[in-house]
């Protein structure tokens, strides 16, 4: 591949060769990019999609790299981590009162690569309702959007009105969140493969003090029910469909994939420094020494124990690349 004009276009500074892509994911695995570039402004971002597109570089945005899996051989051509930190009010209802802003309702608009935390903590500190749930989310907005990340039954598109995007000609583009067609771990940027810039939210005004503590709650449970100080990248399976549930007769029927696995006595199931979280199931954790390789190799092993046992086919959340 020919990088020479994608270079100059960049600037040779801004560019890092042969950069190690375990470096830029919460698994800490994955081999190198030919180069890796830091979007540090929407600006930044949308000027590197398109370069890549006019010189034909193969391209891949990255936000937190908290729900990826990428191979032991790296990417061929450019991958674009995206640092665009911008928040801002869009519009808002309400007055002043007592010299200090009364917000009724506002829309808050989000670069896409905002950490998914920060625009929680902003609208909490705001005192809006909607993302409460969601704190200690990973990653950016970018790729919540894009897999319309979920949490405690919330969905990240739950309260999104409008997504801006790039387009596969390098033109922006606008999406109502109808045509975004979110579903469970699902956008249609799947399909597209445009790149979400940013991203407004209609949020109604809340009691400060009880969003902070359903907030907190979020957290906390995470912490008592995830491996957080574990290489991973979160849910490594999609939930089970209802029909599978109702047919094996799990508890309440529950679609959780992690009862599933942890029934079928998976927990501690290893291959090489890949293993299946004993703290919860669902999670695959990175000893410090594994490849992706092994990773997969665990993800292949325990589907096929799945589908042995209780005849359910499991399909990968965490998106392999
Ligand atoms: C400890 C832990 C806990 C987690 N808990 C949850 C949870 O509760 N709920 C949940 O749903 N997920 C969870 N995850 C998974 C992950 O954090 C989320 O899916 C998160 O929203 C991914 O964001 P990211 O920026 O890290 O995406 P990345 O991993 O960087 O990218 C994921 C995908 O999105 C694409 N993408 C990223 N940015 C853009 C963009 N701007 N435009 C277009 N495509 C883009 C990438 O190309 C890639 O295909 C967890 C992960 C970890 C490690």
């Amino acid at each position: 591949m020919n990088y020479t004009f994608l270079i100059n276009s960049l600037g040779p500074d801004r560019l890092k060769k042969d950069e190690p892509l375990a470096k830029h994911t919460y698994f800490k695995l994955g081999g190198p990019a030919d180069y890796l570039y830091e979007a540090n402004t929407l600006d930044d971002l949308v000027a590197a999609v398109q370069s890549a597109i006019t010189y034909k570089i193969p391209y891949l945005v990255i936000g937190g790299g908290s729900n990826i899996l990428v191979s032991d051989s790296g990417f061929r051509g450019l991958v674009i981590k995206n640092k665009s930190k911008e928040i801002h009010l869009k519009g808002f209802a309400g007055g002043v009162e007592k010299g200090k802003l009364d917000l009724k309702e506002a829309i808050v608009e989000a670069d896409s690569g905002v950490p998914a935390n920060h625009l929680i903590r902003y609208t909490l500190d705001q005192g809006l309702s909607g993302l409460e749930d969601m704190l200690g989310l990973p990653g950016s907005v970018g790729g919540a959007v894009y897999n319309n990340s979920h949490h405690l039954g919330h969905l990240f598109g739950d309260h999104l009105i409008e997504v801006l995007v790039l387009d596969l000609e390098g033109k922006i583009k606008k999406y109502t969140q109808a045509e975004c067609k979110f579903d469970y771990d699902y956008s249609i940027f799947h399909k597209t493969k445009e790149i979400v810039l940013s991203a407004s939210f209609q949020m109604k005004r809340g009691d400060k003090d009880s969003l902070w503590e359903v907030a907190n709650a979020a957290v906390k449970r995470r912490a008592t029910t995830q491996p957080l100080g574990a290489p991973s990248s979160g849910c490594i399976f999609k939930n089970i469909p209802l029909a599978d549930a109702m047919r094996i007769g799990t508890p309440d029927t529950t679609q959780s994939v992690g009862y599933l696995l942890d029934k079928a006595g998976l927990k501690g199931l290893s291959v090489g420094g890949a293993k299946v979280s004993d703290v919860h199931a669902n999670f695959i954790v990175n000893d410090g020494t594994a490849t992706t390789g092994d990773v997969l190799a665990l993800i292949a092993d325990v589907k096929t124990k799945i589908k042995e046992k209780y005849g359910v086919d499991l399909t990968e959340e965490v998106i392999l690349l």
